[in-house]
């Protein structure tokens, strides 16, 4: 993109920018174009947007209502039922035992729950609004590489995004999440993480206590240990059937939580590695989709410690040895 100031030449083309007001005079046709005086982007395209429909948007927000209905009927399904299907069996061992498991239930619980509101229900950090449009009002480099977002008619600053589920412009947006029903971006991007990590930590603890569980409640007369060291598959199949239909109500939802928590680990596991390496790489999945690779800056584990707001000594020991590092490499070069 070409930096055009305002000059004097009659016979060059005549823009006006949205920013600021100001006719500007370019020294070459170009529909995109950086004003020299407030410096707000403008690009014709953004201009010619048609606003979305009503069935649009009521679709998209039937839809986020679905899937947060559904993830928490199935946080509050997995809580009741795993505590219903397995404590029974870790209060028989002993009382403390007991205690200690519904402790940790309970903290793993309430930060799933908790994280999950701050993500679904904070905002996702929406622009400040910001004068524009009249030269004298608008000052020199006021609207430094702003583009102008035609769904909210006002200035959008360079690292936000659109979104047109949630209909606002959103700070370092990252993608818009149906399953919490908001946008990811500046302001709750580190609860979402938390929460992706509390659903891992849980997933495995549930998946390792109903193992445990379904262990001691398996049929006595098909041991597992027998199927296990049983040489042909159609024996052990025939054997997992019938111990299946011999289970109690509790021994099903044991192996239901154990399954379908091992397929949410995978999925929610994959995501967070996704996150962790863009929070790494320094930039968001729209910018990773857009390509705008120069947005998020220097890649390092520097990123993730600012993302995580960790305490400026560990940032300080992690920053230290590399420039260090760095420097001692240059001082080599220069001998
Ligand atoms: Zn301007
Ligand atoms: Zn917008
Ligand atoms: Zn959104």
């Amino acid at each position: 993109m070409q930096e055009n100031h305002v000059t004097a030449i009659s016979e060059e083309h005549e823009q006006t920018c949205w920013g600021c007001g100001l006719r500007l005079l370019l020294v070459s046709y170009s529909p995109v174009f950086k004003c020299g005086w407030c410096g707000a982007i403008t690009n014709p395209q953004n201009r010619i947007r048609k606003p979305d429909s009503t069935c649009f948007s009521l679709w998209r927000r039937i839809r986020d209502r679905f899937f947060v209905s559904v993830l928490l009927l199935f946080m509050s399904f997995v809580i009741c039922a795993g505590f219903w299907a397995v404590y029974p069996v870790v209060f028989s061992i002993n009382y403390f035992c007991g205690v200690f498991h519904s402790t940790i239930t309970a903290i793993l619980s309430l930060s799933s729950l908790s994280t999950f509101c701050l993500a679904s229900f904070k905002s996702a950090g929406t622009p400040l609004n910001i004068t524009w449009g009249s030269y004298p009002v608008v000052g020199k480099d006021s609207l430094e590489n702003f583009t102008f977002c035609a769904y909210c008619e006002k200035p959008k600053p360079p690292r936000a995004h659109h979104c047109r589920s949630c209909r606002i412009c959103v700070l370092d947006m990252d993608h818009h999440c149906p399953f919490i029903g908001n946008c990811v971006g500046a302001a709750n991007h580190q609860y979402f993480i938390f929460f992706l990590i509390s659903i891992v930590v849980s997933c495995s603890y549930v998946i390792g206590m109903t193992s445990y569980a379904a262990f001691h409640t398996w049929p006595s007369n098909h041991e597992p240990s027998a199927l296990v060291t049983s040489l042909l598959l159609k024996q052990i199949l025939s054997g997992i059937a019938t111990s299946v239909l011999s289970l109690s109500a509790r021994g099903i939802i044991l192996i239901y939580l154990a399954f379908a928590c091992i397929s949410v680990e995978i999925g929610i596991a994959f995501l967070l590695w996704q996150q962790l390496c863009y929070i790494y790489e320094g930039k968001t999945y729209v910018n990773h989709i857009k390509g705008d690779y120069n947005m998020g800056g220097e890649r390092g584990c520097q990123n993730i410690l600012r993302f995580f707001s960790c305490p400026y000594l560990a940032y300080r020991m992690l920053l230290i040895p590399s420039n260090a590092a760095k420097m001692q490499e240059s001082s080599s070069k220069i001998l």
